[in-house]
């Protein structure tokens, strides 16, 4: 099969998924034509038209960047239908009615290019049928393509082919929604509501019917059936408030009408809950019309009474002792739940164990293996494990006769027994469903292993199930490690494999630094390990990758270590200790062989400083980034400064102008109001990412590309900058960053601390008491830097500051 290429897609239905599917097409830089209904009078295309302007109050924010909104083309049926020709890919997601549905594949069809690949987001009806509505030739190029609400945020996606749909065309999809979308795939079977929808909303049927019978109210229920349980921390009656209620019961009605007590032994739990029905019926459908479970009157949240019908006070939390059990390890955990006597361990037991006895039951009708099951409940239903896993960990045996004894005893949802395989055979032998080889496939009777398409090799270090590998969670050699960073090296792989240890092979290896202390901020130690990997790197490696396996890249420099610099030997202390970090800013700077930053979630304050000194940068699409010093009371001192300095300077310079004061505003606006990019095309336009920095859509790509853009310098022929001067705007733009200043101060929008510290940072971005555009050096910046650092600590409203940062993670306004 040639090259599947996207160029452009069609998003068929403007309404809250096609709109935001639309959007994160965009956000990778797919152009799409998002179609609805056409209306009467002079726009004809205005439903569409409509959703895309919307798109840009939703919150959270499925555009990555509102300006990529350009790229989204309304469009309607009566006229647009010819430009479906130029669209590869045309995902619909129009109302959830099979009729509408066909009717509008009739429509279609004649126009669609003849390699085009099209998939229904529908969550519950059959993809069979659907495919079967559509002209023959068409039928291979067509499956099931499930996004998750918000789909810019939601990992999982589901994609459903029929018997018909041509393998090769699944696998080009499947390689485009991961790679290019950057979402974790799971195929599914074509069974009503797949398997996340189908697992997950029977899980959350089953916790209300379990909390009903326990007479449990519904925040103790989120209290224990959120984070503490490992599950998504807005528990069980949020999420419904946040999926909303007419949506959950619309999901709840498939299972209801498309299957039967002959087919599936637990129907009888998929019964509407009466509080559900009545919310519905008066319309409170949950967050979206401001009420469901939950009410949130000005900072109360007030929870629904359903023998009143009235909202009354909520937030009451659950029992501190099942907190403490639910912090044991797994099988100590599941032990102690199911001894234990009170309303909510009961609860909490049962819970489990229904999700364990629905898992192994249907595990073999609606998935190929227990891997997958898992990881859609971990990506759709933000689930730190799935069920298996679960019951692994905590013991397969001893789990497996708790649940049997249950359900012989009639506690369980239904009398379904579980499964043979799971009491006698490979399972049972290898003490669960996931192992080295794979896992358990029930119809193969064998444990099977993840696919294996070429883009899966991609991910250097891949989503791993409980017992799927055997020894540490981490790839590669480590060189040496301590609390706070881990600097080890990769294996070569691809044709750098074959070389041996030759020279050749010298100049594709790669080292790679870990920061790994808390919020990987940045102290002493992960400063000398970020020495020591530079000094080993240019002996023995390519490149320096700093990359880690956690979602954070770094949260800034380490204020703890700042006080008590402080606190024990005064403003002298800080300054050597800041002269030291900013020692290691130039070291990467200057290195000599280039060091690539692989930027992912948090990436403020000192964290922002070394991504700016890094040779490039390669940044997750969920890359939070900004100098946030000023939240402290603080100027960034590290060499951020210096460095959006010369950035600006350079760009002055490359485009001939001499106002340099154009070029630092939007540097000094982000800087100054600590402003934090919501992604990274956004960093890349508050300027803290190049034009030719590079943004991955998939996290778990993310070393993978930072590695390969590393080699690529180095093959390139890398040299480090050579220092040169730069000019500065000096003191007169810096009088004009301080008039707007005092505008915002009068205007009462900053405090006069604000006022003061952004003041500082003016003074440093332009240079200080200089003439325009006289050239400096970067030491001599990096001195101002060091010299509004120290005055600003010395000051007690920035210690404030800093304290209440410390003790509760949050900015002072003082
Ligand atoms: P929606 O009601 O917000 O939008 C449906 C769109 O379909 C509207 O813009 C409407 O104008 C259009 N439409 C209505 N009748 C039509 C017709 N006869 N022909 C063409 N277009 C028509 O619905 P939604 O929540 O975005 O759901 C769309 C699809 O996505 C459904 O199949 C649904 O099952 C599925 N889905 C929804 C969610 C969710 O959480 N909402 C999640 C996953 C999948």
């Amino acid at each position: 099969m040639p090259q599947f290429h996207v160029r452009k897609v069609a998003v068929l239905g403007a309404g809250v998924m096609g709109a935001q599917i639309a959007a994160h097409l965009v956000n990778v830089r797919v152009p799409v034509l998002l179609f609805d209904l056409s209306t009467p009078g002079p726009v004809p295309q205005a439903i569409a038209v409509r959703a895309i302007e919307g798109l840009k109050k939703i919150k959270p924010a499925p555009l990555a960047l509102a300006d990529a909104a350009q790229h989204l083309h309304a469009a309607h049926y009566d006229a647009d239908l010819t430009q479906l020709r130029d669209c590869d890919l045309v995902i619909e997601a129009i109302a959830e009615r099979m009729d509408w549905k066909l009717a509008l594949y009739q429509r279609i069809a004649p126009h669609l290019a003849p390699h085009a690949i099209v998939a229904s987001n529908t969550s519950g009806l059959s993809i069979t049928q659907l495919s079967a509505a559509l002209p023959q030739e068409l039928r291979e190029r067509f499956c099931g393509i499930h996004f998750f609400n918000p789909p810019r945020y939601m990992t999982l996606v589901e994609l459903i082919p029929t018997a018909e749909t041509a393998p090769a065309l699944l696998d080009a999809l499947e390689t485009f929604v991961t790679s290019t979308l950057g979402k974790g795939v799971v195929r599914a079977k074509d069974t009503p509501n797949f398997i996340a929808n189908r697992v997950g909303v029977a899980g959350l049927l089953a916790t209300m019917l379990e909390a009903r019978k326990l007479g449990l109210g519904y925040d103790v229920v989120d209290d224990l059936s959120g984070k503490k349980l490992g599950r998504a921390g807005s528990g069980t009656f949020r999420t419904a408030d946040v999926v909303g209620l007419d949506t959950l019961a619309h999901v709840i009605r498939t299972l209801q009408d498309t299957l039967s007590p002959e087919q599936d032994p637990f129907y009888a739990s998929y019964a509407t809950p009466a509080e559900l029905a009545t919310l519905v019926q008066r319309g409170q459908l949950g967050q979206k019309t401001g009420a469901g479970f939950f009410r949130k009157v000005g900072r109360d949240i007030l929870r629904f009474d359903p023998a009143t019908g009235d909202y009354v006070a909520g937030g009451q939390k659950a029992d501190a002792v099942y907190a403490r059990m639910l912090q044991r390890p797994a099988p100590e955990r599941l032990r102690l739940l199911h001894q234990a006597e009170g309303a909510q361990g009961r609860f909490l037991w049962a819970v489990l164990r229904n999700s364990f006895h629905y898992a192994a039951v249907h595990l073999e009708g609606i998935a190929d293996n227990a891997r997958d099951l898992d990881l859609c409940m971990r990506w759709g239903f933000g689930m730190e494990q799935g069920p298996f896993e679960l019951w692994q960990e905590a013991g397969w045996s001893a789990v497996a006769q708790m649940v049997q004894q249950d359900i012989d005893a009639g506690l369980a949802l239904c009398r379904a027994p579980l499964p043979d395989w799971v009491f006698a055979g490979p399972v049972a032998d290898a003490g669960g469903v996931h192992t080295p080889q794979g896992s358990w496939s029930p119809a193969a009777r064998a444990f099977v292993a993840p696919r294996t398409l070429p883009v899966y090799a991609r991910q250097i270090v891949p989503q791993r199930v409980y017992g799927a590998s055997q020894g540490p969670a981490r790839v590669g050699q480590t060189l040496f490690e301590n609390a706070a960073i881990r600097v080890w090296s990769l294996p070569p792989t691809g044709p750098a494999a074959a070389l041996g240890d030759s020279g050749d092979a010298l100049a594709q290896r790669v080292l790679v630094a870990s920061i790994q202390s808390k919020m990987h901020t940045l102290g002493p130690e992960v400063l000398r390990g970020l020495l020591q990997a530079l000094d080993l790197a240019e002996r023995e490696y390519c490149a320096l990758v700093i990359w880690s396996p956690d979602a954070i890249f770094s949260a800034g420099a380490d204020l703890q270590v700042l006080l008590g610099a402080l606190m024990q030997g005064g403003v002298a202390a800080v300054t050597a200790a800041q002269q030291q970090m900013q020692d290691v800013m130039q070291r990467v700077r200057y290195a000599s062989v280039p060091v690539v930053a692989a930027l992912r979630g948090l990436v403020l304050g000192g964290g922002c400083e070394l991504a700016l000194h890094c040779s490039r940068r390669v940044a997750h699409l969920e890359s939070y980034v900004g100098l946030v010093e000023v939240g402290v009371g603080l100027v960034p001192g590290a060499g951020g400064l210096t460095a959006l300095a010369r950035r600006a300077a350079e760009r002055a310079a490359a485009s001939g102008q001499k106002e340099l004061l154009a070029f630092l505003q939007d540097s000094f606006s982000a800087a100054a109001k600590a402003s934090v990019s919501t992604s990274a095309p956004e960093a890349r336009s508050l300027g803290y990412l190049d034009a030719d920095d590079v943004v991955v859509a998939h996290a778990d790509e993310l070393l993978f590309v930072a590695v390969q853009q590393a080699r690529a310098l180095a093959a390139s022929g890398y040299r480090a900058p050579l220092p040169a001067r730069f000019a500065v705007a000096g003191r007169g733009a810096s009088a004009t960053l301080h008039g707007a200043l005092l505008n915002l101060r009068e205007g009462g929008f900053i405090s006069a601390h604000d006022y003061r510290v952004a003041g500082l940072l003016a003074d440093v971005l332009c240079g200080g008491d200089l003439d325009a555009g006289t050239p400096v050096t970067e030491s001599y910046l990096l001195a101002l830097e060091r010299a509004a650092f120290a005055e600003l600590l010395a000051l007690p409203a920035t210690q404030d500051r800093i304290m209440a940062m410390l003790s509760t993670g949050k900015p002072l306004r003082n």
